[in-house]
């Protein structure tokens, strides 16, 4: 059983797709494993005029699956409270005070006020500024806001949203999500790098080649078309997802394994990346959007609520570099997409060759080390070694380096881990202000060499791995990817 925490849950946008599908969920995984007991309890807001009982109803079934028990899941649900509230409307926040204060109380909380706002950011600003105008926060706890992507569409965006939180909530008490640091395989990077010296003493530029990472969908835009079409895939995954996994992997050695040595050095990594000119954009990154599938699958122009002459990557592949003592001159491959072959977030370190084949005629494969994030966890390293028999041969192996043996350990779901996180008051697995900062620098070059340039945008087919562009991208250093939409991991 975990320790207990003690909390009130402020959810804006309660009703909403996020809350149903990840919060709830999370939150009663946090229940049943004793982490929230008795001293917890949640507000949702949103505008529909729910009661308490039909939202009750609503977080039963979202945490309802086979193995719940409904004694549980209604146990949970009684500490569910709603308040239905625009967030624009000044009197709603006193009504929301008051339900909040009844329940500190009631749950002996100790006033301990986590604001999670699951709705747009557009929102956010006016929301912090009631919670202080209005006193939901309290001076006897701890007050944290958690904050959802995306954080801005460009570096003035942000900073603009950035200064109307940070008016009321200093930094630390403010929660950048980025749901892929909560992900088990993404948290296995740091101890993969930092708790084997094999590996530690190797992870610079004197023995990686690359570095290639892919976070491919197999979907479509589906029903967040509204959204992604003024987003598209650099905005979408690229400033957070992919160069959050940048900072992991490039970092140089925390001093410990703490917040604030960790972020420092993910800090100086997304410091160092190097921001394009126009014609380095045009030379490392390609986009494409998918087109009609043979299959009688919509391209994206076709897509309900997108444009029919939409300019809106639905994939970006692009070689990045971050410039530090320990990684300038590595290229790092990422790629995104949508309707691609397979969904899946891989990242392959290709490691340099030996500095001679002693062997011959025999090949020598690559050293690769590859981490799988999705659908499965898995860790493998590709190495070579002789073949059994009397004759010298060599033959590619690879080594499963996690065996996970004991199916009874359930994997804790990102949202899970990171809601812990904020109860402990935790911001390791958190964007700070400077990542997102650094991030959208990098990003905000590429976008407006694409805006401003007439850059083509290829269609590619639905179920391939993007456009032949970004295949030639690798070609051109005489390299290829890993992961291609035939061979799993093919050298
Ligand atoms: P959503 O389903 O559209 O939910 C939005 C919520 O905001 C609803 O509960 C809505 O409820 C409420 N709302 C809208 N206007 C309001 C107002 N003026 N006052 C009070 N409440 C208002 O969106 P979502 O998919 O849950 O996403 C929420 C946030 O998470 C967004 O920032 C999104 O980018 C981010 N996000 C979502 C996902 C996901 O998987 N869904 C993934 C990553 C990030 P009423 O209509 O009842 O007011």
């Amino acid at each position: 059983m975990g320790t207990r925490q003690q909390a009130l849950f402020i959810i804006f946008g309660g009703t909403g797709d996020l809350a149903k599908r990840k919060l709830y969920p999370s939150l009663f995984e946090l229940y049943k494993k004793g982490f929230l007991k008795e001293n917890f309890a949640v507000i949702g807001t949103a505008r529909r005029p729910w009661t308490d009982e039909y939202f009750q109803d609503v977080v039963r079934k979202a945490v309802t699956d086979a193995d719940t028990s409904k004694e549980d899941a209604d146990e949970f649900a009684q500490h569910f409270y709603y308040q239905s509230h625009n967030v624009n409307d000044t009197e709603h926040y006193v009504t929301l005070r008051k339900l909040a204060q009844r329940l500190d109380q009631k749950y002996s909380i100790g006033g301990n006020r986590l604001f999670y706002l699951a709705m747009s950011p557009r929102f956010f600003g006016t929301i912090a500024e009631h919670l202080k105008s209005q006193n939901i926060v309290t001076d006897n706890g701890y007050n944290r806001l958690i904050i959802e992507k995306p954080f801005g569409h460009d570096l003035a965006s942000a900073k603009d949203l950035n200064n109307s939180i940070g008016r009321y909530f200093a930094e630390d008490s403010v929660f950048r999500i980025d749901h892929y640091l909560g992900k088990e395989m993404i948290q296995n990077i740091a101890a993969v790098r930092f708790g084997n010296n094999l590996f530690r003493s190797l992870w610079n530029n004197r023995y990686i080649d690359n570095i290639q990472i892919t976070l491919s969908e197999a979907l479509g835009v589906e029903e967040r078309a509204g959204y992604y079409e003024t987003a598209g895939a650099l905005r979408d995954m690229v400033q957070n997802h992919i160069l959050q996994i940048v900072s992991l992997l490039t970092m140089n050695m925390p001093a410990s394994f703490t917040e604030s040595d960790i972020r420092r050095e993910k800090i100086y990594a997304l410091k160092a990346l190097q921001v394009y000119s126009p014609e380095q954009v045009e030379k490392n990154f390609v986009r494409a959007q998918y087109g009609e599938s043979s299959a009688g699958l919509k391209g994206y122009r076709q897509e309900e609520q997108i444009a029919d002459d939409s300019k809106t990557e639905t994939f970006v592949a692009g070689k990045v570099f971050v410039n530090s003592e320990n990684f300038s001159g590595v290229p790092i491959y990422i790629r995104t997409g949508k309707r691609l072959s397979k969904k899946t977030t891989r990242i392959d370190i290709v490691f340099k060759d030996v500095p001679k084949n002693i062997f011959g005629s025999e090949r020598l494969g690559k050293n690769i080390l590859t981490i799988i994030v999705e659908p499965k966890g898995e860790i493998y390293l590709q190495m070579n070694v002789k073949k059994i028999g009397q004759n010298f041969g060599l033959k590619v192996q690879k080594l499963d380096l996690l065996q996970v043996e004991d199916n009874s350990v359930q994997i804790p779901e990102a949202y899970e881990k990171l809601i812990l996180d904020v109860l402990r008051g935790d911001a390791t697995n958190f964007t700070h202000w400077e990542e997102v900062a650094y991030s959208w620098k990098f990003v905000d070059a590429i976008r407006n060499a694409w805006d401003n340039q007439q850059i083509p945008l290829p269609e590619y087919a639905s179920g391939s791995m993007g456009p032949q562009e970004a295949d030639d991208l690798l070609a051109r250093d005489d390299h290829h990817w890993i992961f291609t939409s035939e061979n799993d991991n093919r050298d």
